[in-house]
């Protein structure tokens, strides 16, 4: 019999645009249980991009709808991003991670900042590409943007990656299988820690060290 703990834990994951971070999530997902780990759908107030769909990619808000969530608190997290707000209910991730499920946010560096200094047990990874040549590679093959948007966008990514240090991991996504496994390892590793694992095996614990002293 397994008994569930009701502790999830919750991981930042972070990137610029082209690391590969939105496959890497959805094949992580694929591979597990809903029961056992979800990403959280964030609030936004950019356009729908073709292909999106409100409430799986985003919740699309208008700027006052944003702007009242923020007034009442609505907020885990919130960041104004590259002239857009975004944002993460703070209802969905405590309500999940108190079901035991564990989380995971895909946000950016601010964001990761304001969740580290509230709750320090958070673990944060970092995505980079393999080098700046493939990265405007992947954006090109994409075929989404001009050349113009892909410049800016590449400027963008450099300023997010300069935050690289501020993370507890950083994964180098050369090739996906491996990135993906690195990225299993960090979780699997986080729900064996001794705070989690006294929980979920008090009773053998006990046993264990019944003669003890
Ligand atoms: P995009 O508009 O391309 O989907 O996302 C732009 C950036 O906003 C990405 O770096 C993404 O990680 C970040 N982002 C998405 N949702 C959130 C959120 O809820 N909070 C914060 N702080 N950043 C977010």
């Amino acid at each position: 019999m397994t008994t569930s703990i009701a502790t999830g834990n919750l991981f930042i994951l972070a990137a610029p645009s082209g690391a590969g971070k939105s496959s890497l999530i959805r094949a992580l997902l694929e591979r597990h249980s809903h029961e056992s780990m979800q990403v959280s759908v964030s609030c936004t107030t950019r356009a729908p991009r073709p292909g999106e769909i409100d409430g799986v990619h985003y919740h699309f808000l208008t700027e006052a709808q944003f702007q009242e969530k923020i007034a009442n608190n609505e907020f885990y997290e919130w960041a104004h991003v590259f002239g857009n707000y975004y944002g993460t209910s703070r209802t969905y991730i405590e309500e999940t991670l108190a079901s035991g499920i564990d989380v995971f946010l895909d946000i950016d560096w601010q964001g990761a900042r304001q969740v580290r200094a509230a709750h320090p047990e958070v673990q944060s990874i970092f995505i980079v590409p393999p080098s700046l040549e493939i990265l405007v590679e992947r954006l090109r093959q994409r075929g989404q943007d001009s050349e113009e948007v892909i410049q800016a966008r590449m400027e963008k990514a450099q300023a997010e990656m300069s935050h690289y240090h501020e993370f507890d991991y950083l994964l180098v996504n050369d090739k996906f299988e491996q990135t993906l496994t690195q990225l299993e390892h960090i979780v699997f590793a986080q729900r064996l820690r001794v705070p989690l694992q006294q929980v979920r095996h008090a009773a053998k614990i006990k046993d264990l060290l019944a003669n003890d002293g």
